[in-house]
């Protein structure tokens, strides 16, 4: 058994799901390989080979890789698949592009957003928005597995000493190119790798009012969040969305204000390790899963925290 890890970067640093996609890589019991590809990602390859139990880092560079085209990414992916067991990632959008395709080209089944390694083909996902856990078995000879990162602790990024060895990139596929990026620059940190998230729903009423979100996160150091309320309302951008359809966060400390708690949107936070919710409404389900909650008037009780803290 061997499992090849493709990890998740920016061009120069590793993301935080690759660390915690290690850890799941690592239960799996087989010894891990992970690949870095990119354009000039020397640097990421080099700080993946200090990571606690990698083996050993294959690192491929070149202009066809420079943009995460999933074409591209599964061919090269494709050209090592035959050394590995299991092809693992973490559950991004990169990977949900590119994983499905790898998986078909081998016809395997693929293993989506697993939280659990039970062991080496048995696996756990959640499913119907987290409201039921599914055990899957695989039977297949090569598994292809995304991994949801919020659901692992991540390993030390020191103490390895894994050897890099560079492999040759593929030809860029000739139907697909890479036009622009269009990223949201915020100073705040990125939602799915903060320690710490305030949320607001439409309970904050507009988009001008979540300045006090905004006031209270910054307090904090946190990443602001929102349902999908919220969004839909414009009171936000919609890479703000935490749940089912947005993204899966389970930082140390959730704050949840104006949302009532609706199962798509718990789906989304159920996992953080301290929820606060501060809702009007004392039935709100938010409560279900809050350990601490305040039935309260956000806009007393927003102002009155920020000031405090
Ligand atoms: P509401 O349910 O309207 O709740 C607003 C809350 O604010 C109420 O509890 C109210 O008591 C409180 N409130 C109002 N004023 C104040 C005040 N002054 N002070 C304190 N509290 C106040 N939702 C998500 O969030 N994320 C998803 O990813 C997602 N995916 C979905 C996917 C599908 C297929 C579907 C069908 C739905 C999805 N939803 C998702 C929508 C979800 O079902 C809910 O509609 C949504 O989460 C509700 O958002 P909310 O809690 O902000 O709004």
């Amino acid at each position: 058994m061997a499992t090849l890890l493709i990890a998740e970067h920016n061009g120069t640093e590793l993301a935080p799901a690759t660390l915690s996609a290690l850890t799941a890589a690592q239960q799996v019991g087989s010894d891990v390989t992970v690949l870095v590809a990119g354009a000039d990602v020397k640097a990421v390859a080099d700080a993946v080979a200090q990571c606690a139990g990698v083996s050993k880092v294959l690192l491929a560079e070149g202009d066809s890789l420079a943009h995460d085209l999933a074409e591209n990414l599964s061919e090269l992916v494709m050209s090592v698949a035959s050394d590995y067991s299991h092809i693992m990632a973490p559950a991004n959008s990169v990977s949900k592009d590119t994983m499905p395709r790898v998986a078909a080209m081998l016809d395997v089944g693929q293993l989506s957003d697993i939280t659990a390694v039970l062991s080496s083909d048995q696996f756990q996902r959640p499913i119907y928005a987290g409201n039921a856990i599914a055990t899957v078995t695989s039977k297949d000879a090569t598994k292809v597995i995304t991994v949801r990162a919020a659901a692992f602790d991540k390993v030390a990024t020191t103490g390895g000493s894994a050897t890099v060895e560079s492999i040759s990139a593929p030809e860029a596929n000739s139907h697909t190119a890479w036009v622009n990026d269009e990223l949201s620059k915020s100073e705040r940190p990125e939602l799915t790798a903060a320690e710490r998230i305030v949320s607001g729903g439409r309970g904050v009423g507009s988009a001008e009012n979540f300045a006090l979100v905004e006031a209270l996160a910054d307090k904090l150091g946190a990443a602001v969040g929102a349902s999908r309320a919220a969004v839909d309302s414009g009171f936000v951008a919609n890479d703000l969305q935490v749940g089912q359809t947005g993204k899966i966060v389970a930082p140390s400390l959730y704050m949840a204000f104006g949302i009532s708690g609706a199962i798509q949107h718990l789906a989304g936070m159920k996992d953080s390790k301290v929820i606060v919710a501060v809702n009007k409404d004392e039935d709100a389900p938010i409560f279900q899963v809050a350990d601490y909650g305040l039935v309260g008037d956000l806009f007393e009780v927003l102002p009155e925290m920020t000031e405090k803290l």
